[in-house]
């Protein structure tokens, strides 16, 4: 089998003996992964995501189950698995073979497909996750905009167009609005607002704009749409592209009733991932998704993963792990 296997942080394509993979029920041809903002992390060798050596990188894996020990999957079926600790503590989806545990792992939606489904990946699956979280809290497009940041990445280019198509006017952040606003008004949103906009040290209570929130970049951007979420919102906190920090107050959450909502995808329930892809199956426009997404092979991820890093793609990276 092929593989990009990281080794003492330094990330090499490696031919391997399948004897290398983890001990499971489920084994899997991979066809198809992704490349999200944490597998830029892991293949440039920063800290916080692989956390044993040597270890396979690849948090998404799309393929066809080979065998199966477990009667929820059977040789032949298109499966894909997110997170699960792929890249983190268990080897994952940039190898042409994996061995998983079936809990976690999905059928393919069949409207999406193999390609697709890699595609929106993590990011995707994500964004599903966030935009579930917002309705389930109430918000309604009667009850006005809602704000996506780090609009122009994974997981803010496809929240964009899930919430245009759910009917929400969408306004988008972004820190490339003259280069990619084009992009962004394509993908459904109504407005594109430039990153330092959201920038400082805003009052603890703002104008109250937004009914929900999908956040992908943390820090000062998120403690501002925070101030900006209408009584009673939702901001839906999945990202620190921008900072791990929370320089926030109180004062939304107790004087207008503002939630925050946590957006875990690695250890997301197996209802949950359901859900979120039979949402992304609805919801996505495939010629949108298409447009958005570039295509790379395993020897392209190293390089790829520093321009995500350096904020220098866009949409979503498709990665064919035969080339
Ligand atoms: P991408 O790199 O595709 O997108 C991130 C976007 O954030 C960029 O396109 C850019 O958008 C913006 N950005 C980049 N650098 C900065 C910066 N220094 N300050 C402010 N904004 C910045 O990443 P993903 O969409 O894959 O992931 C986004 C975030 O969400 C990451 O932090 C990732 O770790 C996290 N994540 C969390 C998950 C979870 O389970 N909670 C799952 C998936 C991702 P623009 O140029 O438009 O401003």
């Amino acid at each position: 089998m092929r593989a990009i296997v990281i080794r003492d942080a330094v990330a090499h394509v490696e031919e391997l003996e399948e004897s290398i993979l983890d001990d499971a029920p489920v084994t899997v041809d991979v066809t198809h992964s992704s490349l999200n903002y944490k597998d830029g992390l892991a293949v440039t060798g920063k800290p916080g995501v692989v956390r044993t050596s040597p270890l396979i990188a690849g948090i998404d894996l799309v393929g066809t189950v080979r065998t199966s020990s477990d009667e929820r999957f059977s040789p032949g079926q298109l499966v894909t698995l997110n997170g699960a600790g792929m890249s983190e503590t268990r080897h994952g989806g940039y190898a042409t073979m994996a061995r998983v545990d079936p809990d976690l792992l999905v059928p393919v939606p069949e409207e999406l497909g193999a390609e697709r489904v890699a595609a929106l990946g993590t990011a995707g699956y994500t964004a599903a996750l966030a935009v579930l979280r917002l309705v389930m809290e109430g918000a309604s497009p009667d009850d006005g905009p809602v704000l996506v940041t780090g609009a122009t990445g994974g997981v803010g280019s496809v929240a964009t167009m899930l919430l245009d198509s759910a009917g929400f006017d969408v306004h988008a952040v972004t820190g490339r609005p003259d280069e990619l606003g084009d992009f962004l008004t394509d993908l459904g949103a109504v407005e594109v607002l430039p990153r330092a906009d959201f920038e400082g040290r805003g009052k603890p209570l703002q104008k109250a704009t937004y009914t929900g929130v999908v956040d992908a970049v943390g820090g000062e951007v998120l403690a501002n749409a925070i101030a900006r979420t209408v009584p009673g919102g939702t901001v839906a906190a999945c990202g620190l592209a921008g900072s791990f920090a929370l320089p926030a107050t109180v004062m939304p959450f107790i004087l207008r009733g503002v939630t925050l909502a946590g957006i875990d995808s690695v250890w997301a329930g197996a209802e949950d991932r359901t859900d979120a892809w039979r949402v992304l199956a609805r919801g996505v426009d495939v010629d949108r998704l298409d447009a958005m997404t570039s295509r790379i092979t395993l020897d392209d991820v190293v390089a790829a993963g520093e321009e995500l890093l350096a904020g220098r793609r866009h949409g979503r990276t498709l990665v064919s792990v035969h080339g």
